[in-house]
């Protein structure tokens, strides 16, 4: 099977960033790729919010990281990632085209926008038809916008959209908002706010760009018009997360990837970025942080692994001294070792188990400063020195 050090599944500003990151740092790269080259931002009119760059369309964006990416040699192939298969130290992705190994996974796959099913939702979708206040908003300065759904994120961008609407109009198909009753009662009480519950959208108003939209009134059947400029969709995120199902991978009740700060998963060595993952904010420069994040941390996880592989796992006899680096004895104590080593004594591989805690977990290390012995990759005994003495008799055994 082919094998390569990192795996990036995705190629969004998150699997791109990742990939420059990587092969910056020197890894052997593979990219997967579904659709397209650059991700969600290939259906973005404009970005005026990324730093540096006043304003940019989507598909320059696009092309400019996959240019930055292959510049740098991060190999490319377009194929979908079908199911992940990650048992024992072994992590393989199973994807249309093949099975690939790899010593580090990153998952960029984003997320997809539901949508509402009006006439005209695609059609206008950048012109007037937009699932982003935080990207779109500010171009509705002083105009009439539509908000459609009810929940908590349509009932929050309503909120934040009337920072620049003149007017916004929730849209919601039931009598009674589905949202928590504190978003719901903030934005019953904004005066820009206005709620249409009952109705259903039907069409979109306009030629060139969206003048209003058509609605129904689910009971009576009723049809009316209301102006607006931008018509917000928020009826729903879903993550592109379904092929984890099976992987041991930890996600939230609606699916979104569970990481740590290194952006890490639940399991060991597979890492999330961007929209994909549990967070608060999705945007491109937030992806673009999220896969930095991870590729560095990927690259820590693979030398590390390299590193404990050839010393601790791989010879016949090896001794490993757990200390915790922001415990002043304990790095007393590494010293001592350390030079004692030197002058003719045991060598001896000091590991910060304050830092490392799944190596400390995969060896049942739980106390510290913990003196381990390791035969052929196994564990055989275990000590907890708190002296240069002490570790010098667990030596001599
Ligand atoms: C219409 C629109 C306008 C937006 N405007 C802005 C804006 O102005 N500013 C801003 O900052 N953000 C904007 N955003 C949000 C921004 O685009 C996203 O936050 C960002 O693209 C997320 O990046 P990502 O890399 O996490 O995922 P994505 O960009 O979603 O990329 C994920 C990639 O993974 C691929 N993939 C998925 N599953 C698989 C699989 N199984 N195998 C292989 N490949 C797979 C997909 O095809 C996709 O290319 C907008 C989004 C939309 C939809």
């Amino acid at each position: 099977m082919e094998k390569r050090q990192l795996v990036i599944i995705g190629s969004g500003p998150a699997g791109f960033t990742a990939a420059i990151y990587a092969r910056r740092a020197g890894l052997e790269t593979l990219i997967l790729e579904d659709a397209l080259w650059g991700g969600q931002v290939n259906n973005t009119e404009e970005i005026d919010n990324y730093p540096g760059i006043r304003t940019i369309s989507g598909i320059d964006l696009a092309s400019a990281m996959r240019e930055h990416a292959q510049d740098l040699k991060a190999e490319m192939r377009n194929c979908r990632a079908l199911s992940l298969s990650l048992e024992d130290d072994e992590k393989i992705i199973r994807t249309d085209k093949g099975d690939i190994a790899a010593d580090a996974i990153i998952i960029a796959t984003g997320a997809t926008n539901s949508k509402a099913g009006f006439k005209g939702e695609d059609e206008f979708s950048g012109r007037g038809v937009s699932y982003c206040s935080v990207c779109d908003g500010p171009l509705y300065e002083g105009l009439p916008v539509a908000v459609i759904g009810g929940g908590n994120t349509a009932v929050e961008e309503a909120d934040y959209l009337t920072h620049f609407a003149s007017k916004v109009c929730i849209i919601h198909r039931r009598e009674e908002l589905r949202a928590g009753s504190m978003a719901a009662e903030r934005a019953k009480a904004n005066p820009k706010i206005e709620m249409i519950l009952g109705w259903v959208p039907e069409e979109i108003i306009g030629e060139e760009m969206v003048r209003g939209i058509k609605l129904r009134n689910l009971k009576s059947g009723l049809k009316k018009e209301i102006p607006a400029e931008g018509v917000f969709v928020f009826v729903g995120t879903t993550p592109n997360a379904a092929f984890l199902q099976g992987s041991g991978i930890d996600v939230s009740g609606k699916g979104w990837i569970k990481t740590d700060e290194m952006m890490e998963t639940s399991v060991e060595g597979v890492f999330a970025a961007g929209d994909v993952r549990e967070k608060f904010l999705r945007q491109v420069v937030t992806a673009a942080g999220d896969g930095a994040t991870a590729a560095m941390a990927a690259y820590e996880y693979i030398s590390s692994q390299l590193y404990l592989k050839s010393t601790l796992f791989g010879p016949e006899r090896a001794v490993a001294l757990f200390i915790s680096s922001i415990d002043s004895d304990h790095l007393a104590l590494a010293k001592e070792a350390e030079d004692w080593a030197k002058s003719g004594g045991d060598r001896i591989i000091t590991i910060d188990g304050h830092r490392n805690i799944r190596i400390r977990n995969k060896l049942g290390v739980q106390e510290l400063p913990a003196i381990i012995e390791m035969r052929n990759g196994k564990k055989t005994r275990e000590a907890n020195p708190s002296s240069l003495d002490g570790i010098k008799n667990f030596c001599k055994r």
